[in-house]
């Protein structure tokens, strides 16, 4: 029966500043369902004794260990030599391997390299893992007390291969207990203010049949919180999150813009498809993230007119039809020239929705009155046309990005409010 796991990362290009390891998640994801807890994970340079030490202290301490990456051809695919020698089991060809590599080869019209026969070496007793998508196939090894499971380091070889692994060794060995995530998402919170609202909740949760445990994660313009439950059976740890969920929804309201994990860019189309109504942007200091965001979204184009970015005044007068002595008298970053881009974006599209944002991202530019990081945001929905002034406090980026997400909040809350007929 497997309940711990450890996973490790192998690849020296994961220790640089430029390359992240994401397959861990992917495996912790599959893990979870399955109640295997990941009691550590590591990452392990292209580096023989690195690798075998690495591996010798999981064994030691887990019942399971997934590495991935280091199956290549290369003479720094180091996984399956090293794994195969900590764990005692001798190396062999396996012929049925080398077919297979050979064929995929054959089928680009090339001849296989004779380096590729690496990736066809198989520790004694392994079951060998299809590999789909490239040459190296996974391995799954067995000895009396550990599984070890060896997959290759490209998200699409590894994903398809780790799901037919679940089915066919893990599901079987594992316990049954399941572990059930939800991720809540909220704005116009602080993290403190958020868990002294909701500590009530984490303390009643703590005493339930079904425990919900909840972790709140603070980032740029939004609070998350993840509520987990474990429970014997899948569907009891579902409902136990899905109801924690809608507790944290009914105590927050509307702060709340996400319960199902779905981002906020993708909340505010749902509601203009909903309203039937499609959406026109107008930028300025967001130079187009707003829009980008919004198209990030897989079918917003059933929603997304356009998105100008009007940055110089000239380009709001000409593009938008902001006056000229508008500008003048308000200044650039002004909630008026914020309405005056929402209206004129909104008409020029001629859609339902507009959205005008003009701000001082900085570093330069700030003055006493408008400081660096203050952000004018106007709303224009059928019948109300709303607006904001924020002053952010971070650098450039980090301005930039919570200016699309308080355009995007205020879009949101303005729809939701919106009057019915
Ligand atoms: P294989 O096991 O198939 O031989 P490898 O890991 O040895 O692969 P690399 O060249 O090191 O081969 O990695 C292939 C690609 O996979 C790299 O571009 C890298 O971005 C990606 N990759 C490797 N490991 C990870 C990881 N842990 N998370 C995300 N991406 C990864
Ligand atoms: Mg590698």
């Amino acid at each position: 029966m497997i309940h711990r796991a450890a996973i490790l990362a192998v690849g020296s290009e994961l220790l640089t500043p430029s390359r992240i390891d994401t397959n861990s998640l992917a495996i912790t994801e599959q893990l979870d369902r399955l109640g295997i807890a990941v009691a550590c994970k590591a990452v392990v340079g292209d580096d023989r004794d690195e690798l075998a030490a690495a591996v010798r202290t999981a064994l030691g301490r887990v019942d399971l260990l997934v590495c991935c990456g280091g199956l290549g051809p290369t003479d720094d695919d180091l996984t399956r030599e090293v794994v195969a020698s900590v764990m005692g089991k001798p190396l062999s060809e396996d012929a049925r391997i080398v077919s297979r590599i050979e064929a995929r080869f054959a089928a680009r019209g090339i001849a296989m390299p004779a380096i590729n026969r690496r990736q066809a070496m198989v520790p004694q007793g392994a079951s060998v893992l299809d590999n789909a998508n490239g040459t190296a196939p996974g391995l799954w090894i067995e000895d009396g007390a550990h599984c070890v499971l060896l997959l290759p380091g490209p998200p699409r070889e590894l994903k398809p291969m780790l799901a037919s692994c679940v089915e066919s060794f893990l599901a079987p060995r594992a316990s049954g207990v399941s572990l059930q995530r939800r991720v809540v998402r909220i704005t116009n919170r602080t993290e403190s203010q958020t868990d002294e609202t909701l500590q009530p909740l984490y303390a009643r949760w703590a005493r339930q049949a079904v425990p919900v445990a909840a972790t709140i994660l603070a980032s740029l313009g939004q609070i998350e919180l993840h509520v987990s439950a474990r429970a014997a059976s899948r569907t009891d740890a579902q409902r136990a999150v899905d109801e924690a969920a809608r507790e944290i929804g009914e105590v927050l309201g509307d702060d709340v813009f996400s319960l199902d994990g779905r981002l906020l860019e993708e909340v505010v189309g749902d509601l203009l498809v909903t309203g039937g109504f499609r959406i026109a942007v107008a930028e300025s200091c967001t130079g187009g993230l707003l829009t980008s965001r919004l198209t990030d979204i897989a079918g917003s184009s059933r929603y997304v007119e356009c998105g100008v970015v009007a940055y110089a005044n000239a380009a709001k007068v000409s593009l938008l039809g902001v006056s000229e002595s508008l500008i003048a008298v308000e200044g650039a970053v002004s909630e008026p020239v914020a309405v005056a881009m929402a209206e004129g974006v909104r008409k020029g599209a001629g859609v339902e929705v507009g959205i005008g944002v003009t701000g001082i991202a900085g570093p330069g530019g700030g003055s006493a009155t408008k400081p660096v990081g203050t952000v004018a945001v106007a709303v224009a929905i059928p019948g109300e046309t709303g607006s904001r002034t924020f002053r952010f406090v971070g650098d450039r980026e980090q301005v930039k990005y919570q200016a699309s997400q308080a355009a995007l909040d205020m879009t949101r809350r303005m729809l939701l409010a919106r009057p019915r007929s």
